[in-house]
């Protein structure tokens, strides 16, 4: 039997709704497999700023410093639109990832068979599709110092921001994604703008060294501009796309959109790994949803997708996240969606029909296999 402790953080939106559908599905695991879990559930974002005045209080923040894993819903919606801003939804969330010093971010874009045809793509181009892309989420670009629009004494105006980034930053970045790579197809790219840019040069040299480390695994060099194209031009060329805060921003975003839809992207971020245990929080990729809100509509399938990487990095239940990923498949084939993802002529179900799905799912699939 295998102990794990969970937190989960539901927030705000369509963020319960999923989250809801994500306790049945754990449930499952607990009933029906050798994990026994330790479950937290919290406030975070607008719900933890109703209930706790702020959006992450310091024992949630205690808490999910203590757990295994974090697993969350999503934050943020109008109604906090007036809150001052150290106090909004998101300043949670991004304190959170901060205290726990998530540097990697981990964005797969995996086209699953039944949503082939939804790509903006041909079909053959991201059919089987599997991409691993790996951003720095801490550093670089987006907290570099000095920033900041100023008037220069000849009264010129000007804004500036700094890309600045430590070996160490890039080398613990680089290592995830040697592990994971030793976990799928063996091949890195390394993405960086080495032709203009010096923290590019940089980049590409620790790289490099780093990847000497990993002589199973093949490290390919591209720039970032390059890898754009590529990316829709053959997106299957990848498996592991390593890149800096900036770029990672733009290129998950861009294989995101090979993949169909939002509510089916998964997330993952992770810390450094500290007496062989690694912070980690999971998150659908989408956002809180609020024109949906409340209206069973919400797909929780992203969440759920989440959880699976969850028993993958964190767990090390490889076998387990393979099946809930195959019952997500599974009640995909059947042509079972939500209203985001449905196919013409089918009626859309709703978001605890589609939890059912997934559960009976499990219960087919388990019953095959034993
Ligand atoms: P969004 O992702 O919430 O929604 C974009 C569109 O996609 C909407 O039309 C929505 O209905 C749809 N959608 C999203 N997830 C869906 C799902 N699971 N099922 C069906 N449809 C889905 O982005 P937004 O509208 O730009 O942001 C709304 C709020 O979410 C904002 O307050 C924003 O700050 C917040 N947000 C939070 C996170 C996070 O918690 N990590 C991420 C992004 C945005």
């Amino acid at each position: 039997m295998k102990n794990v402790s969970l937190l989960l953080l539901p927030g705000d939106g369509i963020g319960p709704e999923a989250v809801a559908e994500l306790s049945r599905t754990i449930e499952w695991f607990g009933n029906h497999r050798d994990i026994n879990f330790n479950i937290t559930t919290d406030e975070l974002g607008g719900a933890a700023y109703d209930k706790y005045g702020t959006p992450l209080a310091d024992a949630t923040l205690e808490t999910a410093k203590q757990v295994d894993a974090i697993v969350m819903g999503s934050v943020g919606g109008p109604k906090w639109d007036d809150v001052e801003r150290h106090l909004r939804p998101e300043a949670g969330l991004l304190t959170l990832r901060k205290e726990l010093d998530l540097f990697a971010n981990l964005r797969p874009a995996t086209c699953r068979a039944a949503l082939a045809s939804a790509s903006s793509l041909h079909e053959e181009l991201v059919s089987g599709l599997d991409i691993m892309i790996l951003r720095e989420l801490t550093a670089g670009v987006y907290f570099g110092e000095p920033r900041g629009i100023e008037t220069m004494p000849d009264g010129r105006r000007r804004a500036l921001d700094t890309q600045v980034y430590y070996e160490e930053e890039i080398e613990r970045l680089m290592r995830v994604g040697f592990e994971l790579a030793s976990k799928r197809n063996g091949k890195v790219h390394s993405v960086e703008k080495a032709n203009v840019m010096e923290s590019g040069v940089f980049w590409r040299q620790v790289a490099t060294r780093v990847g000497k480390d990993y002589p199973d695994i093949t490290l390919e060099h591209m720039y970032a501009d390059n890898c754009a194209m590529q990316l829709v031009r053959q997106p299957k060329q990848f498996d592991v796309i390593a890149t800096d805060n900036l770029f990672g921003d733009i290129l998950s975003d861009c294989a995101a959109m090979l993949t169909g839809s939002l509510g089916m992207l998964p997330s993952a971020s992770l810390g450094a790994e500290i007496d062989g245990k690694r912070a980690a929080l999971y998150e659908p990729v989408h956002g809180s949803a609020p024109d949906i809100a409340g209206q069973g509509l919400a797909n929780p399938l992203a969440t759920i997708l989440s959880f699976a990487m969850c028993l993958r990095f964190s767990f090390d239940l490889q076998t387990d996240a393979d099946l809930l990923e195959q019952a997500v498949d599974h009640v995909l084939a059947k042509n079972i969606r939500t209203a985001d993802i449905a196919a013409e002529g089918v009626k859309p179900v709703s978001t605890s029909e589609m939890g059912t799905a997934i559960l009976e799912a499990l219960d087919e699939l388990h019953a095959q296999s034993t």
